[in-house]
């Protein structure tokens, strides 16, 4: 058996000292040819490991440098020096993999995050994203915890879809036909995506939803967590073409049923990282703090972002309905002076993403819910309130990020949905199956998604989307 370390966070925590040990990891820096700063990815923490003079050669203190992958055994000791409880003083050093000082991208120094995505490979390696990723794993594992416990169904829904009808986003094809001219055509010259893989024209799925749906008239309550792909070419700090979803599907639920569950999951897994995190977030709370330092006044947050975490597990969400946010962005100060870029002016218009932050960041200063949205900017699928104009959706805003849930009770009554397809000119022929479940023994359902990537930028307080997932794939980019 080789791996036989302790990981260096268990030491750490452990209040103990005078015995043997064994560590692996990677040096973030080497002074004094005497003093390793080593991490192992368990935690931010780095252990002191301490060589003494005349352990090892000079090649060998030579190959000690940062980046540099190694295996250290010793006595854990109380420490002498400022700044840790506990070093390993060494009896053996063994370079398990070298790292050109001159080569190695990571300097024991800032960096910025740009420069960092540009060399995400190696970015696991610094301070900030090793809190960020774990801080992901974190919040992963709650979600999965939070829906087992309530008896969810963990459903997974197909990557590859053929229904292109849920009209979330541009897509994605998929296909084996060959791209240089040579594929088999129709009569009219169109591609024959009869003699594709499938027989019929794919793409990688934009939601789980319709699929989850179909499980929820089973299970009663299910939930998707899966990749989901848009090929829009929005370049914001909000967006990514591959990202990852959480999709509750729950019979019986209203929207009022709806808001409540994604109310309590968003603060049961906040509350989980807060616990499980503390050392991870106070970092990034930190980090943050200093980002904010280099803004103007003006455009700083007014709180911190372990207050801010507490200040939402804490608070009842604000719910109105859209009309309702309409009037108060109508009459707000902000759009009298003419201050939106988008000015305010009919019932009707969706909301743009700087009305969103207004509500939130500036009228509310909490997490927001609007409800019952125009039919008109909403999908098909959600259930038409009695008003005829209005559809049982919910939206869930946050500070600093806009939208993070969009959701809705569903239309569960067939004859309303046949009618808002047409209407919408959605084809009927290819959702057969998911009006199947308006046919046979259908119910009032709900459900919403929330976009996992939005819920990490949140509780790590990072501003930019691309930083909260391992390898993001954007316009024009798709490295590593
Ligand atoms: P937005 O208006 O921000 O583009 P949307 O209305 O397209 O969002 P939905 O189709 O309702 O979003 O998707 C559900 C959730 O998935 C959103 O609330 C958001 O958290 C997340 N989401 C949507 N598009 C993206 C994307 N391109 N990258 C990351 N997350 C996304
Ligand atoms: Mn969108």
């Amino acid at each position: 058996m080789y791996n036989k370390r302790t990981k260096i966070n268990a030491l750490l925590q452990a209040d103990t000292t005078n015995y043997e040990a064994t560590v692996m990891g990677w040096v973030r820096t080497f002074r004094n040819n005497q003093f390793i700063a080593l991490n192992d990815g368990s935690t931010n923490n780095n252990l002191q490991v301490v060589v003494a003079l005349g352990l090892l050669d000079d090649a060998t203190l030579k190959r000690i440098t940062t980046g540099a992958c190694i295996k250290a055994t010793g006595e854990i000791i109380a420490s002498l020096g400022k700044g840790q409880k506990i070093e390993l003083k060494a009896t053996s050093i063994e370079i398990l993999g070298d790292s050109d000082a001159e080569k190695f991208p990571l300097q024991p120094k800032k960096h910025s995050l740009e420069f960092l995505r540009e060399i995400a490979h190696l970015r696991f390696r610094t301070n900030t994203f090793g809190a960020v990723f774990r801080v992901r794993h974190s919040l992963a594992f709650a979600i999965h915890q939070f829906f087992n416990d309530k008896g969810f169904v963990y459903l997974h829904t197909p990557i590859i879809t053929a229904s292109d009808a849920e009209g979330a986003g541009e897509m994605f094809r998929v296909t084996t036909l060959p791209l240089d001219g040579t594929a088999p055509k129709n009569a009219d010259g169109a591609i024959n995506y009869k003699e594709d893989f499938f027989g019929r024209s794919t793409n990688l799925t934009v939601s789980g939803q319709l699929e989850g749906e179909l499980a929820a008239m089973a299970y009663s309550d299910i939930y998707t967590f899966g990749p989901t792909f848009r090929a829009e070419n929005s370049n914001t700090a909000r967006h990514l073409a591959e990202f990852w979803m959480i999709e509750p599907e729950v019979a019986f639920n209203d929207l009022e049923d709806n808001m409540n569950l994604a109310e309590e999951f968003i603060k049961y897994v906040i509350n989980y990282a807060l616990k499980n995190n503390k050392e991870d977030i106070e970092f990034l709370a930190q980090r943050l703090e200093d980002e904010e330092k280099t803004k103007p006044q003006a455009e700083r947050s007014e709180m911190g972002l372990l207050e801010k975490l507490n200040f939402v597990v804490n608070n009842q969400f604000e719910r109105l309905t859209y009309t309702e946010a309409i009037d108060i962005l109508k009459n707000s100060n902000h759009n009298k002076k003419k201050k939106f870029q988008y000015p305010v002016e009919n019932w009707g218009t969706d909301l743009q993403s700087e009305h969103e932050r207004y509500l939130v960041e500036k009228h509310f200063k909490k997490p927001v819910i609007l409800t019952d949205y125009p039919k008109e900017i909403k999908s098909f699928y959600m259930r038409m309130n009695d008003d005829g104009k209005t559809v049982a959706a919910m939206d869930i805003l946050a500070p600093g990020i806009g939208e993070i849930v969009g959701g809705s009770q569903r239309e569960e009554r067939y004859d309303k949905l046949v009618q808002r397809m047409k209407e919408m000119n959605v084809p009927a022929e290819e959702l057969d199956f998911y009006l199947d479940t308006r046919r046979f023994g259908s119910c009032i359902h709900a459900g919403f998604g929330l976009g996992f990537e939005r819920l990490v930028l949140f509780v790590t307080g990072m501003t930019n989307i691309r930083d909260v997932i391992p390898f993001p794939r954007y316009p024009k980019s798709a490295s590593f």
